[in-house]
């Protein structure tokens, strides 16, 4: 879609969120079309004016305010922090952000958090420390399974490049899949749930969250997994009962889990999870979306929408993905 397919002599477009500066993407936004009619913080002028809203975490009740809105654009992949508006305008187009270089920074990131514990990388970080040559037991990956739950885009990526490095690979999803890389098997829908489980070694959270997959990593599901699995969870934080995990941790049901997303972002100085020696914390920073591809997809949307046609990577808020 050409740009310049705009009709408005400029789109007016406001940078919506509770908590972020969304400062960060003026630049993004100026080189993807100069002159851009940006609107951001406590002042956004004239609210008829915005034609499109750009958020993470907007703050409940102002995109029902906007009365010219033609699109909401989430700067994420989800869309969970933008349906918890209670008042989200639910008959305009909301769309997401799909892109190569978000699904190349998860395939890193899951690699590594896989690696990291299957290849007990923790002890030779410490052993460097100490100046010590101290070889761990290695363990071929083709005897390591790894589970995804949700094998959507960024599922996908990361099933493709860890059956390439010798991981067998399962996946599960809503619906089944046609056609799958070589060395995934696929699973889908509750009844194929307790089979998935039983196959992952390290399991992986790539779900979305919704009232369907909140809580998802709980309890009764650790149960379910080969006694001393590994959890990662780069999906949201709302995914994981966190007070499950910690007993789970202290009984060796689950070795290890590596978390990057949590109910509460900064997570508190004091939760429990800081300073466990079996969880591994990053601070939501599994993968980013590139600034300018956000700028792009949210402007070439508009422009899909003002000439009648579909913008891409539209979401079905029936199914809430
Ligand atoms: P996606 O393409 O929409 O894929 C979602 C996958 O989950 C699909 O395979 C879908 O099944 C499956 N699914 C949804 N609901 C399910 C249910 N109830 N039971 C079983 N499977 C279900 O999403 P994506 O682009 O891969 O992104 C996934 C999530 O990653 C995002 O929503 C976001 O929360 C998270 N994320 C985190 C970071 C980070 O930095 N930590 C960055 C980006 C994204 P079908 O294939 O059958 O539809």
């Amino acid at each position: 879609m050409e740009l310049n397919a705009i009709k408005k002599p400029m789109p007016c477009v406001a940078l919506l969120s509770e908590g972020l500066n969304m400062q960060y993407l003026t630049d993004a936004f100026n080189e993807a079309c100069p002159g851009v009619d940006l609107r951001m913080g406590s002042d956004l002028g004239a609210l008829e004016d915005i034609d499109v809203a750009v958020c993470w975490f907007p703050p409940h009740g102002l995109l029902a305010q906007l009365p010219n809105l033609r699109l909401v654009q989430s700067l994420a992949a989800g869309i969970d922090h933008i349906v918890a508006d209670p008042d989200l305008p639910r008959q305009l187009p909301l769309c997401r952000i799909v892109d190569t270089g978000m699904a190349a920074g998860m395939k890193a990131y899951v690699s590594w958090a896989v690696v990291q514990h299957h290849r007990g990388m923790k002890a030779y970080v410490a052993s460097s420390a100490a100046g010590q040559w101290q070889e761990q037991d290695i363990v071929s990956p083709r005897r390591h399974r790894v589970g995804i739950a949700g094998l959507g885009t960024l599922g996908m990526a990361c099933a493709e490049s860890l059956a390439s490095i010798g991981y067998p690979v399962r996946g599960w999803s809503r619906s089944a899949k046609d056609a799958l890389p070589d060395g995934v098997t696929g699973f889908h829908g509750n009844d194929q749930l307790d089979a998935f489980l039983s196959g992952c070694d390290t399991l992986v959270c790539l779900l979305p969250l919704t009232p369907q997959t909140q809580g998802f990593l709980n309890a009764g599901l650790f149960a379910k997994l080969p006694r001393g699995a590994h959890l990662i969870n780069v999906g949201r934080g709302d995914h994981l009962v966190e007070a499950d995990l910690l007993p789970a941790l202290e009984s060796g049901q689950l070795s290890a889990a590596t978390l990057d997303a949590f109910s509460q972002e900064p997570l508190p100085q004091d939760h429990p999870f800081w300073g466990n020696a079996r969880i591994l914390i990053t601070p939501h920073i599994a993968t980013r979306t590139d600034r300018l591809v956000i700028a792009q997809q949210t402007l070439a949307n508009l422009a899909s929408l003002q000439q009648g046609q579909r913008p891409v990577n539209l979401v079905d808020l029936a199914r809430g993905y």
